[in-house]
């Protein structure tokens, strides 16, 4: 709906929720996992046919669903998320076949490895054209066959074109860490099976790093940066919380004592590395992503829209909202302020400015202890949940899963504030957590109150309903209810960025429309702050890898037109450059989420129920939404 779109909202600085960090090079950008339980056998199917369906369909089950398992086999950080364990090879001319155990694999990151890589994408895509072509499918399976494809495109485009693996190190340090994090913390076989998978992962880090320093020949100083901050959070996982996991007496412990130490030497060796060779050698390529921008755009959003229509529509949007904060924020200001007048001397836009920072600094304070922010958002949830239960927004999870933890270490470089990790599609019943990144206590009172008051009480409710209810986590337990399992892994695996990040803030709107925090003005004038952020994340994104866009004029945007304060937007400037095509998709998701609602109600008439639309949609799972809306439109 047209007329909500300026009325609130957003993305977080906080959250890189919905992105998983996985290697580049590995293909599953945006997985979605974690994992649990053993399965018993080691060959797994999911495949189920039913009388309904036509060879076609049967057959684009079959070849889909051995790609997915091979593809996760080539990438075993990405397998243990999405809760593959086993593996079965087949054994070449004559030979048996082998079962490869993916918990205890660490991803083969070798030059030979990447250019196979694309021999295997490139096979199987051709494979799809020519065996499943999508008019012979049914619309579910069409829509799958678009996502498969357009992922299969997206990974050639990197591993032919982008090749960030060469310049970025980033991206092996983070495969690591989630590769060694994830089985410490899902339940998929017993403890000690587990740590055993991951010491099993810990002596492959020598080889990895190995293999990576052979290629990686130059790269932009933030991301040399990055990997070293991050790759310490990889040595105190293997020093601290692994070390944790054997305590001495522990029948694992001599293999801890074994590998460890060559692991941490390698690792301190790979930051020593960046620091004095790759990082002083000449850098040709900034981390602008440039020529490459428009076709990974197209590949990531999945829809006809340019990258040039959605900063025109941003920049446009950003007036209107402004002028829609000074409304709002007008009668607050006199209240807090009785003295200070209308400040409209200088115009509109200066008025802008002055009126809505000062009310937005009073909201500031009223914010947790820096010690009891993950408790706030323990309490926020009790009163969210019965708040959708009431108003019929949309059908909870029946699974308690739902685990509110701090952020791993390895990860806090890039959510530094909050993030979701979803249950595993293959194994739905294990936790879903929500990461919330705290305060470290060596962290001075000054920097600890500014992030405190930008995380006040009334930003903390947007946070915790962008990322857990009604947004990331009810979305992805309704993906993972999904039937067939081959179905809900493949869109899983393969999830639209615009159809999640949208969903999280489409949701919001209807939870503020719905009356949330009563009318609170704090609360509103809040999500409309974050509304400006997500504007500012598309315009950022674009501009900066596309158009030269300065630091300074970057700055500028955040914090003197959207009211960030400096932490907040150097922090989203980095964020920024590490990443590209990401942070539009909270903006473009959510346009698309708005006007399917509107043509969906319209069609609907009186029958129109809010529930039910929003059930309807999510039960189709993270497919691009004009996919989404080809399925369900009456
Ligand atoms: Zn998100
Ligand atoms: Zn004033």
């Amino acid at each position: 709906m047209k007329r909500n779109l300026k009325s609130a909202g957003a993305i977080s600085l906080l959250a890189l929720c919905g992105s998983l960090l996985l290697p580049a090079s590995a293909q599953f950008h945006k997985g979605t996992a974690k994992l649990y339980e053993e399965k018993s056998g080691p060959a797994r199917k999911l495949s189920s046919t039913s009388a309904a369906e036509s060879a076609a369909d049967r057959k684009f089950a079959t070849v889909s669903e051995t790609f997915m398992f091979e593809a996760l086999s080539r990438a075993p950080a990405t397998a243990s998320q999405a809760g593959y364990h086993k593996h079965v090879q087949a054994g070449k001319a004559g030979k048996s076949s082998k079962i490869l155990i993916l918990d205890a694999m660490l991803d083969d990151m070798s030059a030979e490895f990447m250019a196979e890589q694309i021999k295997f994408y490139s096979t199987w895509r051709d494979k799809f054209a020519a065996e499943c072509p999508p008019q012979n499918l049914s619309a579910q399976n069409a829509a799958d066959a678009e996502l498969l494809n357009d992922q299969i495109a997206l990974s050639l485009l990197e591993l032919e074109k982008i090749q960030n693996y060469k310049h970025n190190p980033t991206v092996v340090v983070e495969m690591i860490g989630s590769a060694l994090f994830q089985p410490l913390t899902s339940e998929y076989a017993p403890r000690a099976t587990r740590v055993g998978h991951v010491l099993s992962r810990v002596e492959q880090i020598p080889r990895v790093l190995n293999q990576v320093k052979q290629y990686l020949d130059s790269a932009d100083p933030i991301f040399v940066s990055t990997a070293i901050a991050e790759n310490a959070g990889n040595v105190d996982l293997i020093e601290t919380t692994i070390k944790k996991e054997v305590p001495k007496g522990n029948p694992l412990r001599a293999r801890y004592d074994r590998v460890a130490p060559a692991a941490i030497s390698a690792l301190k060796s790979f930051s020593k590395w960046l620091e004095t060779d790759l990082g002083k050698r000449p850098n040709p390529r900034s981390w602008r992503l440039g020529e490459f921008y428009p076709e990974k755009f197209k590949l990531v959003m999945e829809t006809d829209l340019t990258s040039d229509q959605l900063l025109a529509n941003a920049e446009k949007t950003m007036k209107e909202v402004r002028q829609d904060m000074l409304r709002l924020a007008l009668p607050m200001h006199e209240k807090m302020f009785p003295s200070h007048g209308k400040h409209d001397e200088n115009g509109e836009h200066e008025q802008q400015s002055r009126v809505i920072s000062e009310v937005l600094d009073k909201i500031g304070e009223e914010h947790p202890k820096r010690d009891l922010l993950l408790k706030a958002i323990e309490n926020d949830l009790a009163g969210i949940k019965q708040f959708i239960r009431q108003k019929k927004i949309v059908t909870l999870s029946d699974r308690e899963n739902l685990k509110v933890i701090e952020t791993p270490l390895f990860m806090r470089g890039i959510y530094s504030g909050a993030g979701f990790h979803s249950a595993p599609p293959l194994e739905p019943k294990s936790e879903a957590q929500y990461w919330v990144t705290p305060i470290d206590a060596k962290t001075p009172e000054a920097k600890a109150e500014s992030r405190l008051r930008e995380n006040n009480n009334y930003t903390l409710k947007w946070l915790t309903i962008h990322e857990a209810l009604p947004g990331h986590y009810i979305q992805f337990e309704h993906l993972n209810n999904i039937q067939p399992p081959r179905r809900r892994l493949l869109r899983s695996l393969f999830a639209n960025g615009p159809y999640v990040e949208g969903w999280a803030e489409y949701i919001a709107q209807v939870m503020m429309d719905e009356g949330f925090m009563g009318d609170e003005p704090k609360f509103r004038l809040i999500m409309r702050k974050i509304r400006m952020r997500l504007l500012a994340n598309t315009i950022l994104d674009v501009r900066m890898h596309t158009m030269n866009y300065t630091d300074e004029e970057a700055m500028r945007l955040m914090t003197d037109e959207c009211f960030q304060t400096q932490a907040e937007a150097e922090a989203k400037l980095t964020r920024a450059k590490l990443s590209s095509t990401q942070l539009p998709t909270y903006y473009a998701g959510l346009v698309d989420w708005l006007a399917l609602r509107e043509k969906y109600q319209k069609a609907k008439g009186k029958n129109f129920d809010l529930l039910q639309f929003h059930n309807l949609v999510l039960d189709q799972g993270p497919l691009p939404v004009p996919i989404v809306e080809r399925l369900i439109m009456p």
